[in-house]
C-alpha cells in the first residue's frame, strides 16, 4: 500500500536523521526535510506521469516502482479486462444485427407508442420506409392503410393481417405485431405474393371445374327429369334416339373434362420418367391420322418432317401434345382452310415441331393467356367442337417436362402458328441427320 511505503521510508529518513545527531551535534532537521522533500517530488512525478498516461489509456502504464507499479499495473489489467467485454458485447450487437438484416422478413423495432427504433432492409422494401430518416417517427404515421391501422390498435395481436404492400406494387404482405421484453413491440412482414396468386389459382381452378361440369350435369339431369316424367309412349322412336345422343353427348364431354384434369394432375404430381428415344415421325402420322379423320375432308393436310429426327422423352406425353395441336388446327380453321406441319432441325441444333393453319387466329391480348387451364377466346366455339379448355395447358406441361418451349405466333383471321421447340441436348443420341 502506497501509504504504507510512503510512512516506512519516512520513518527510515526521520531514523537516519537521528543517526545524524551525534555527527551533527543536532537532530537532523535538514536531512529529515531533504528526504520528505525528494520522497514528496518523486510522488509528484509519478502522478505527472499517471496523469499524462490517462490521456490514452491504450497504451501501456509508465514504467514504475513500488507500490505505483503495482497499482498502474492493476488498473491497466482492469482496464483490458472490460477493453475485452466490450468487445465481445459489440461483436454479439453486431452479429444480431447482421441476422435481423439478413432475414427474409421484414422486421421493425418499436417502443410502446409505436415510435420506430430500427428496421430491416426488406421491412424498408415492404412497407416504403426511410432509415435512418424514419427514426422515431410513429409508425403509424407512416403506414396509414386503414386496415393496419385498426390492427395495431387492438390490445392484442394474436394473429398476423393480410394486407397490400404500402411500398407499392402488387405485394401483399401478412404482419404480425409482437410485443417483446415488457413493453417494447415488433413488427414482422412476411411477402405472401406468391402463395396468395396460388391461393387464387386454386379458388379459381375449383370454381372453374365445378363450372365446366355443372353445365353438361344440369343439361344431362334435364333430360332425364323429362323422360321419368314423360308417359312411354309419348315419344317416337326418333325422338327418343335424338334425346339419348343429346345425354351420350353431355356424358362424353364430362369424361373428357375428367380425362383431361386426371392428365393435367398426372403431369404435376409425377416425376418425368426416364427419357427414351421417341419416334417422332410415326406419332406425328398418327396424329395427322386423327386430324384427318376429324376433317373429314374439310380441310388440305401438308407435312413436311424430317424422317430421321427423334427426341429423347416420353412418347405417350409426346403424342398427347402433338394431337392437342394439330387436333386445334382443326378446330379452329373453316372449312377449306389449310394445315401444314413441319418437324426439323433449328439453326442452334435443337429441333422444332409446327403446326400452321388458316383459321381464325387469336387477337394478340389473348395470346399470353391461352395457356391457362379452361382458358378460350371464344368459349361456346369451344365447347361445340368439343374441346374442354385444357388441350394448350397439358401441352404446356409436356413441353415444360421435355425442356421444350411452346410457343404461339397468331394473327386475326389470318391464321396461327403453334410450334414445339426442343434444346439440343433432347436430341436422340444416333441422329445424325442435319447435324452441324
Ligand atoms: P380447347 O379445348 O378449348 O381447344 P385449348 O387449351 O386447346 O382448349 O385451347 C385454348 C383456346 O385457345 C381455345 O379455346 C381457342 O380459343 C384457342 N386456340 C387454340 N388453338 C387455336 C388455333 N389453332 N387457332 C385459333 N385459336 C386457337
Amino acid at each position: 500500500m502506497v501509504w504504507l511505503r510512503t510512512l516506512l521510508a519516512a520513518l527510515a529518513w526521520a531514523a537516519l536523521a537521528a543517526l545524524a545527531r551525534p555527527a551533527t551535534g543536532r537532530f537532523g532537521w535538514e536531512v529529515l526535510c531533504f528526504g520528505l522533500g525528494t520522497l514528496l517530488l518523486w510522488h509528484v512525478w509519478q502522478l505527472s506521469r499517471v496523469t499524462r498516461w490517462t490521456l490514452d489509456l491504450k497504451r501501456p502504464p509508465p514504467a514504475s516502482a513500488g507500490s505505483w507499479d503495482d497499482a498502474l499495473a492493476r488498473i491497466y489489467q482492469h482496464l483490458r479486462q472490460q477493453e475485452r467485454q466490450l468487445a465481445e458485447l459489440e461483436g454479439n450487437v453486431h452479429g444480431f444485427f447482421a441476422a435481423a438484416q439478413a432475414l427474409p422478413d421484414g422486421l421493425v423495432t418499436l417502443d410502446h407508442e409505436f415510435h420506430i427504433d430500427w428496421c430491416n432492409r426488406v421491412a424498408r422494401q415492404h412497407l416504403g420506409l426511410r432509415f435512418p430518416a424514419d427514426r422515431g417517427q410513429n409508425l403509424l404515421n407512416l403506414v396509414r392503410a386503414p386496415s393496419f391501422v385498426e390492427y395495431a390498435r387492438q390490445p392484442e395481436w394474436p394473429a398476423p393481417l393480410l394486407m397490400r404492400s404500402p411500398g407499392g406494387g402488387e405485394r401483399m404482405l401478412l404482419a404480425q405485431l409482437i410485443t417483446y421484453g415488457g413493453n417494447q413491440r415488433m413488427l414482422l412482414t412476411r411477402d405472401v405474393t406468391q402463395l396468395e396468386k396460388l391461393e387464387t389459382t386454386r379458388r379459381d381452378f375449383v370454381a372453374n371445374v365445378s363450372h365446366e361440369l355443372r353445365t353438361p350435369l344440369t343439361v344431362l339431369a334435364g333430360f332425364l327429369e323429362t323422360l321419368r316424367d314423360m308417359p312411354p309412349d309419348a315419344l317416337s322412336e326418333d325422338q327418343r334416339a335424338h334425346y339419348l345422343k343429346l345425354m351420350h353427348d353431355q356424358a362424353q364431354r364430362m369424361q373428357a373434362i375428367v380425362a383431361d384434369l386426371l392428365t393435367l394432375s398426372t403431369l404435376e404430381s409425377s416425376p418425368s420418367a426416364d427419357p427414351r428415344p421417341v419416334g417422332m415421325p410415326g406419332l406425328i402420322e398418327t396424329a395427322l391420322g386423327q386430324a384427318r379423320a376429324l376433317s373429314a375432308g374439310r380441310h388440305a393436310f401438308a407435312s413436311e418432317v424430317d424422317a430421321g429426327l427423334d427426341i429423347l422423352g416420353a412418347a405417350t406425353e409426346i403424342a398427347s401434345a402433338l394431337s392437342n395441336l394439330i387436333v386445334n388446327a382443326v378446330r379452329y380453321t373453316p372449312d377449306g382452310g389449310r394445315i401444314s406441319v413441319s418437324w426439323r432441325r433449328t439453326p442452334d441444333g435443337g429441333a422444332c415441331f409446327a403446326v400452321r393453319d388458316t383459321g381464325i387466329g387469336i387477337a394478340p391480348h389473348h395470346l399470353p393467356r391461352l395457356t391457362e387451364r379452361f382458358y378460350r377466346v371464344d368459349r361456346s366455339r369451344s365447347r361445340e367442337s368439343g374441346g374442354t379448355g385444357l388441350g394448350l395447358a397439358i401441352t404446356k406441361h409436356i413441353a415444360m417436362r421435355h425442356e421444350a418451349e411452346l410457343t404461339i405466333d397468331s394473327e386475326l383471321g389470318q391464321g396461327s402458328t403453334f410450334s414445339l421447340i426442343f434444346p439440343e441436348s433432347r436430341i436422340a443420341e444416333g441422329d445424325q441427320t442435319g447435324r452441324h
